[in-house]
């Protein structure tokens, strides 16, 4: 169904739902990925990369007068896309989306209590913990390579090691993130019934945990390497090493070991 609206948003969405449907994207490619797209292959197949191209060229055509306002405005424009892309498939399905709407409030699907529960996780726990120290050794990295800069106004070069910062920057916040999510869709699974559905998601599980796999697998390479170009940050590298190896051997997952092999 398209829409005959002059609405701009309307049409956007039209744009979308096409482009959605042109079959050169892989479906929910980037609920698994790491989201470092500048560094992904498979950027021509991912919805979410051709939707964040559109909005950039929105975004250069904006004359918003600050960051803010523009910010505000862009995540006003996000929200109302996707209420009205709901709406859309909704009304495809044959359903009143203002019915379903009503439906979905009287039944409480957030768990309340999951944040407090999940900072008992000693996995999660361990994972914060190497994101918070992992921090401040990027913070003290790159403010040591300015430490000459007042005096002669050159920062030190770290070209050598700058793949590795990167990196280990990239991950040591995404890690933390994505325990979460499998801890998440772990409970998930486990409160679903219909063995049907349960497959499907196993599938899926499997996919959030090789991910946390990859975050963990990435950051250690990244610290060996880190390590081999810069001797006198030893016992730093292996400090995190041993901290990952420790976040590896606690992962949780639970009664899903008698699904098969992770
Ligand atoms: S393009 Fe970006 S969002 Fe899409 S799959 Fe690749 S990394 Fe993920």
């Amino acid at each position: 169904m398209t829409s005959n609206s002059k609405d701009p948003i309307d049409r956007e969405v039209d744009e979308m739902l096409k482009l959605a449907k042109n079959g050169k994207f892989k479906p929910g490619i980037y609920n698994f990925c790491d989201r470092w797209c500048e560094k992904c292959k498979d950027t021509n197949r991912c919805f979410l990369f051709a939707q964040e191209e559109q909005r950039k060229t929105r975004r250069l055509s904006n004359t918003k007068d600050s960051d803010d306002e523009e910010f505000w405005e862009e995540a006003k424009h996000s929200f109302e896309l996707t209420r009205r892309l709901i709406e859309r498939s909704l009304l495809e399905e044959g359903l009143d989306p203002k019915k379903v709407l009503k439906e979905a409030k009287k039944q409480k699907n957030w768990d309340d209590n999951v944040e407090t529960r999940y900072d008992q996780v000693k996995c999660l726990i361990l994972a914060r913990d190497y994101m918070k120290d992992v921090h401040i050794f990027l913070d003290n990295f790159h403010r040591s390579r300015f430490q000459f800069y007042p005096e002669f106004g050159m920062e030190i070069d770290f070209s050598d090691v700058k793949e590795k910062i990167e990196t280990i920057s990239w991950y040591h916040t995404l890690l933390p993130t994505k325990i979460w999510r499998s801890l998440y869709e772990i409970e998930d699974f486990e409160r679903e019934k219909d063995e049907e559905l349960r497959k499907l998601m196993f599938k899926d599980l499997l996919k959030y945990f090789r991910l946390v796999k990859k975050c963990i697998q990435k950051s250690k390479m990244a610290w060996q390497n880190l390590l081999k170009k810069r001797k006198e940050l030893t016992p730093v590298c292996r400090k995190f090493i041993a901290m990952l190896n420790e976040i590896e051997k606690n992962l949780t997952y639970g009664k899903l070991e008698n699904w098969g092999r992770l």
